[in-house]
């Protein structure tokens, strides 16, 4: 359909900006209030989900945040869409904190598993857990790995995963804290000079660093959309024009 697009195999959704931490390392910076944040919306997202999908071969659905989970019915909308399409891989990236209370995260965890959401990645580290607390994100975990959801703990490192700076040594420990759940630890994603990274953990990068990020698309060949809360996604905007105009008409 587009040249640039040949290669089209992965959507990704960042649901909301929200978010319940305020991490030193979030490349989003710093966080934005939830009256203020907004949210994608679900059938629109869903609409194109299924456009994209008829033409092609999309094998993952990912949403991520912020926090997603403060928005659980627009993720599990795009996720049981993905699931309806044959979508292989559904992924849902998030800190696990969304509310502290017990009935709250089981509703939410119950819907999570009837979407079909099959790649739970939830991060966990010295940085999240800095603002985050562990107890109500245990209770996901532990929740979530009971529904039957695959469940891996993503901590970000810091430099490396071996570096022994004291931020990857707190993540340990704090990684120590999730064995008795038995989650499968993944193998996380090292932090990158974006947003706050590059604010404050400058020193980790060297004082010239530029920022950069790793998931930055192939102008040329983009293999994955990614959606904005917003509609933004290439471009152009979902809300204003059809996604799979957006495409056809997208050049680098
Ligand atoms: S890193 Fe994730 S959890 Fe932390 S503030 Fe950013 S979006 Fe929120």
């Amino acid at each position: 359909m587009n040249e640039y697009l040949k290669n089209l195999c992965r959507l990704e959704f960042a649901v909301t900006l929200a978010c319940t931490g305020r991490c030193i390392h979030c490349q989003n910076g710093d966080p934005i209030p939830f009256s203020k944040a907004g949210r994608i919306d679900a059938s629109a997202a869903c609409a194109a989900i299924r456009k994209v999908c008829a033409v092609y071969p999309i094998t993952s659905v990912m949403t991520f945040g912020g926090e997603p989970l403060l928005c659980p019915e627009t993720v599990c909308a795009i996720h049981k869409t993905a699931a309806e399409l044959g979508v292989g891989r559904r992924q849902v990236i998030t800190n696990g904190f969304f509310s502290a209370s017990r009935d709250r995260i089981g509703e939410v965890v119950r819907a999570l598993a009837e979407s079909g959401v099959n790649d739970l990645l939830l991060s966990v580290d010295a940085f999240h857990q800095a603002v985050i607390p562990l107890g109500p994100v245990k209770l996901f975990a532990q929740s979530a790995a009971e529904a039957g959801i695959p469940i891996r703990l993503s901590p970000a490192w810091l430099v490396s995963q071996t570096d022994e700076n004291p931020y990857n040594l707190r993540t340990r420990a704090i990684l120590e804290e999730f064995l008795p759940l038995g989650i499968p630890l993944g193998s996380g994603n090292t932090v990158f000079p974006s947003g706050n990274a590059l604010k404050y953990l400058r020193a980790y990068f060297g004082e010239n660093t530029a920022e950069f990020s790793p998931y930055e698309e192939d102008p040329t060949d983009i293999r994955t959309l990614s959606f904005s809360p917003d509609g933004d996604v290439l471009n152009g905007n979902l809300y204003h024009t059809d996604i799979l105009e957006i495409i056809r008409s997208y050049r680098p």
